[in-house]
C-alpha cells in the first residue's frame, strides 16, 4: 500500500497517547454535576485504536484484529490496578472499550471486499485513491473542515428537533446529531477527494503498490500481473465500473432501509418485551434493573452498539 508506514507511525503515537491517558494518575473525566462521558470516551478511544491497527496492515483477518484489540482493552484495564496510579480496574470500562472495538469491527466488516477479483481490484482502487489523497495536507484540512461543519449542523438540527417534543433531551439528541453529521462529513469529503484523485490519474498504475502499469502485457482474456508486486491486474480495471442499473439500485436501497429500520424496531420491541415481562419473571426484572443501574453514558454506549 502507498503509505502503510505513516499509518504505523500514527497508530504507534496514538497507542502511546492512549496508554498514557488511561494510566494517568487519578484522572477523572467529568466533575460531580456534569455527566461523566468517560464510558463514551473509552468506546471512542478504543474504536479509533482498532481502525488504526487495521490500517497498519499487520492484521490479515478481522477475527485476529478483534482478539488483539479486546486483549488490549483487558490488559489496559487490568494494568490500571498498578499501585501508585490511584486508579482501579473497572469492568464497566472494559465493557465500554470492547464495545468501541466491536463497533469499529462492524464498520470494517461492512466495508470488506466481497465477491471475486473484480471487486478486489475495485477495493484496491478505492483504497489507493483514499490513501493517496490523504497524503496531501489540503485533503486532511478539507476532511477536518467538512467533519466539523457537518457535525455542527447535525448537532444544531438535532437539538432543535429535540426542543419540539414535550420532554426535550437536547444534549443527548444533539450528541447523536453531532455523530451523524460528522460521519456524513467524513464520508462525503472522502468520496469527493477519492474521485478527484482517480480523475487526476493520467497513466494506468497498479493500485496495490502504485507502480506504473503501462508496460504490463495482458493475455487475450485481459489478465495480467503487476511487474513490481505481482498483483493480479486486468486490462479493464482502469475503466470506471459499470453503473448499477436504477431498478437494481432502488431495490438494494429498499432492502437496506428495511433491514436498518427492522433492526431498530426489533430493538424497541425487545426493550418493550423486557418491560412487559418484568412482572412475570425475576430474570427480566433483574435485566431491566441492571440496565437502569448503568451510568447514563454507559447506557448510551450500549444503545449505540445496539444500533450499530
Ligand atoms: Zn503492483
Amino acid at each position: 500500500m502507498v503509505n502503510r508506514r505513516s499509518w504505523r507511525v500514527l497508530a504507534g503515537i496514538y497507542a502511546l497517547a492512549l496508554t498514557t491517558g488511561t494510566h494517568w494518575p487519578k484522572l477523572q473525566l467529568g466533575g460531580e454535576e456534569t455527566p461523566p462521558f468517560d464510558k463514551l470516551a473509552h468506546a471512542g478511544a478504543f474504536g479509533v485504536l482498532t481502525l488504526l491497527l487495521w490500517r497498519t496492515g499487520w492484521f490479515r483477518s478481522l477475527p485476529a484484529l478483534f482478539a488483539t484489540a479486546v486483549l488490549w482493552c483487558l490488559v489496559d484495564e487490568v494494568s490500571q490496578a498498578m499501585p501508585g496510579l490511584g486508579r482501579e480496574t473497572s469492568f464497566a470500562d472494559f465493557f465500554a472499550s470492547s464495545t468501541g472495538v466491536v463497533m469499529a469491527l462492524a464498520v470494517l466488516w461492512a466495508f470488506r471486499p466481497v465477491g471475486g477479483w473484480p471487486s478486489r481490484i475495485q477495493y484496491d482502487r478505492t483504497n489507493w485513491a483514499i490513501e493517496r489523497t490523504l497524503v496531501r495536507p489540503a485533503s486532511a484540512l478539507l476532511i477536518a473542515a467538512a467533519t466539523i461543519a457537518f457535525g455542527a449542523i447535525g448537532a444544531v438540527a438535532a437539538a432543535g428537533i429535540a426542543m419540539l417534543f414535550p420532554n426535550p433531551m437536547p444534549v443527548l439528541l444533539g450528541l447523536l446529531g453531532l455523530g451523524i453529521g460528522m460521519a456524513v462529513g467524513v464520508q462525503a469529503s472522502i468520496e469527493i477527494l477519492r474521485r478527484r484523485e482517480l480523475a487526476r490519474l493520467d497513466e494506468p498504475i497498479c493500485f496495490r503498490c502504485g507502480a506504473a502499469a503501462g508496460a504490463v502485457e495482458f493475455d487475450e482474456r485481459g489478465n495480467g500481473a503487476c511487474l513490481q508486486c505481482g498483483a493480479a491486474l486486468h486490462a479493464g480495471q482502469w475503466l470506471d465500473p459499470p453503473a448499477i442499473r436504477r431498478p437494481v439500485l432502488r431495490r438494494l436501497l429498499g432492502i437496506s432501509a428495511l433491514a436498518g429500520g427492522g433492526i431498530i424496531v426489533a430493538g424497541f420491541a425487545l426493550y418493550l418485551a423486557v418491560l412487559a415481562l418484568r412482572p412475570m419473571s425475576r430474570f427480566f426484572l433483574r435485566l431491566n434493573e441492571a440496565y437502569n443501574a448503568l451510568p447514563d453514558d454507559a447506557r448510551l454506549v450500549f444503545d449505540l452498539a445496539w444500533v450499530v
